[in-house]
């Protein structure tokens, strides 16, 4: 197989040479068919160290940033993860071969059915769907032992710190809309802990509690 191929390659190249070492996390990357998130025209470039366009002005982030989101947030077996921009649907894919189930959230209609179905189609059937506005998070479903916010925000919702359980981890990139820092967020009985994982860049979070529409 072309693509197993080309994912064990973006493993070993791209992920391990850059120091994520979570056994989880590599073998989620290994089974999720990465290709089959981007149009049939970018195929042939879905496991590149890049990010692709997905439509409508979004993006599938580039696969190195999967894994340090996916291995900072410290998934087992037993944990519920909500996420916020849904997208292509792959972050929830590699979150849901490690999570009990997945929660995730997207505010543009024609993205979210058509990450909808291709879900059905592969039988991801521990994640759940919504269409709406993840800023204000997914209070029914709440407290969550980790949520990964997948767009840039300019501040962190303090609605989502409070959907977090304690012991629960949150990734979430905050800053300006051209650069951002990578903020992990650790909630225990003290209170909230802080740290950064370094620089990145993500398309704009939209919403109540994110960037005011332009
Ligand atoms: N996790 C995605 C990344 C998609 S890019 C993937 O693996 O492909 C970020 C996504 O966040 C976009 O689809 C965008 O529409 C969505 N988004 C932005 N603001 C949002 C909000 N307030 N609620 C839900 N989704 C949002």
């Amino acid at each position: 197989m072309k693509y197993q191929r080309l994912r064990n390659e973006m493993v070993t190249k791209q992920i391990i040479a850059r120091g994520i070492s979570d056994p989880r996390v590599l073998s989620a990357l290994r089974s999720v068919p990465r290709h089959l998130f981007v149009s049939e025209a970018m195929m042939d470039q879905a496991y590149g160290d890049f990010p692709l366009p997905i439509g409508e002005q979004q993006t599938i982030s580039q696969p190195y940033i999967v894994a340090e989101m996916t291995q900072a947030l410290q998934v087992t077996p037993e944990d519920r993860v909500l996420e916020i921009g849904t997208g292509s649907g792959y972050q929830a894919a590699i979150l849901a071969q490690i999570a009990f189930r997945v929660y995730t959230v997207e505010r543009i209609h024609s993205l979210y059915t058509r990450t909808r179905k291709l879900f059905d189609q592969l039988r991801y059937h521990n994640i759940v769907t919504r269409y709406s506005d993840g800023t204000t998070g997914w209070k029914e479903h709440s407290p969550f032992d980790a949520i990964i916010v997948t767009a840039g925000a300019p501040e962190i919702p303090a609605v989502l710190v409070n959907q977090l359980a304690i012991g629960g981890r949150m990734v979430i990139p905050v800053g300006d809309r051209h650069t951002q820092d990578l903020i992990k967020l650790f909630r225990d009985e003290q209170g909230v802990h802080q740290s950064s994982l370094g620089g990145c860049r993500f398309v704009k979070l939209i919403g109540e509690h994110g960037w005011r529409e332009s």
